[in-house]
């Protein structure tokens, strides 16, 4: 089957091809972002392959599916970026990579954590530069800290287990308990309580209706004065205008993003040459207590080849008819 790749690198051509060695699907990838333009690329194509930031909505659906396109395959686990009611309308299959590796997200996740802390990100630059100071460098022993975990899923879990592992309290608060959570040591609590009660708070749950701006003023405001705030989720379950004025009155104490709501126009591209005109996104940069990295948390080899087989496969069991797509997601 021809699949046409949309919003490419280096590196997944290069696992991507990798992958392809035991399949016969042709792979055409290009570097453009899909839309409703680049959309006309498609010619001859059934499927296509995406990722988070591709924007896949009502018109791009409805443009795809004229060109013949009949499977839409995510090569990342959020689906935020999809519009499935649209895709379910025009007839249009769409399937994701549900876990390539919760372990890199989760290992990201606690490094994060741990260099915002110690401020070890700072210290590498300063040392460099022959500044041996430990002025401004003083962090906290996580150990006997509390932690929140929102989303104790697949990510959300090995986090909750590392947490515990060195000696945090963990609160964790997600619809379903998961009893490996509990067995590894979390207490699961009402949101309020773990908004009110942690040191540290981090989210592991999908970007949705129900999750958008989970972290706004109100929510923050319950929170203890200096907490430590880290999402490696999807930007949008922030409201980023909120944190920025709790970095301002000290409410936030240090905040950690791999993930940022207006990611698309910046992130996995080189933009150090150009002038930035995102305000929101440069006033955060500005922070002496900000770590801020371009979703790279899934960015490991391990991921890299999952994400490829899994992807294949998906596309593969679409063309081989059988009926259920183990991977698909629908609208509910
Ligand atoms: P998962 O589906 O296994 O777990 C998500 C959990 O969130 C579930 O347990 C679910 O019940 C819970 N949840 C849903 N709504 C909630 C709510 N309102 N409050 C609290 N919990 C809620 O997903 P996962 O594999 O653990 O991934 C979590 C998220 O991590 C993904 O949705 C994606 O956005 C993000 N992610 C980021 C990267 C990265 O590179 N930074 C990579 C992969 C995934």
């Amino acid at each position: 089957m021809k699949v046409v790749f949309f919003n490419t690198k280096q590196y997944d051509e290069k696992y991507f091809s990798e992958a392809k060695l035991s399949g016969a699907h042709e792979l055409v990838f290009l570097e453009a972002k899909l839309s409703f333009d680049t959309a006309l690329l498609t010619q001859g194509a059934e499927a296509v392959c995406v990722f988070v930031n591709d924007i896949v909505d009502a018109n791009i659906i409805a443009r795809l599916s004229q060109q013949g396109v009949k499977l839409i395959a995510l090569r990342c686990a959020g689906f935020n970026n999809v519009d499935l009611v649209a895709a379910k309308q025009y007839g249009v299959k769409v399937v994701r990579v549900p876990a390539y590796s919760p372990n890199a997200v989760a290992e990201y996740t606690v490094g994060l954590m741990l260099a915002l802390n110690r401020k070890i990100h700072r210290a590498y630059c300063q040392v460099r530069e022959g500044n041996f100071s430990l002025n401004g460098l003083m962090g906290f022993d996580m150990s006997g800290k509390t932690a929140g975990i929102i989303g104790t899923g697949k990510i959300g879990a090995l986090v909750v287990r590392t947490l515990c592992a060195m000696g945090m309290n963990v609160f964790a608060y997600d619809p379903f308990v998961n009893q490996q959570c509990v067995k590894d040591g979390a207490r699961y609590v009402d949101i309020e309580t773990l908004f009110a009660e942690s040191d540290v708070i981090s989210l592991h749950c999908p970007l949705s209706a129900e999750t958008h701006h989970i972290i706004d003023a109100e929510a923050i405001q319950k929170m203890k004065t200096g907490v430590m705030l880290i999402n490696t989720s999807r930007g949008a379950v922030i409201d980023t205008a909120a944190v920025i004025a709790s970095l301002k009155s000290g409410k936030i104490g240090m905040l950690g993003l791999d993930v940022y709501e207006q990611e698309e126009d910046l992130f996995f591209e080189d933009h150090s040459y150009e002038v930035i005109t995102d305000d929101v996104f440069e006033r955060l940069l500005t922070f002496p207590n900000t770590l801020i990295t371009a979703h790279q948390g899934f960015f490991t080899s391990d991921a890299m080849r999952n994400i490829a087989t899994t992807t294949l496969g998906n596309i593969s069991q679409y063309e081989t008819g059988s009926g259920k797509l183990d991977n698909e997601v629908t609208y509910s």
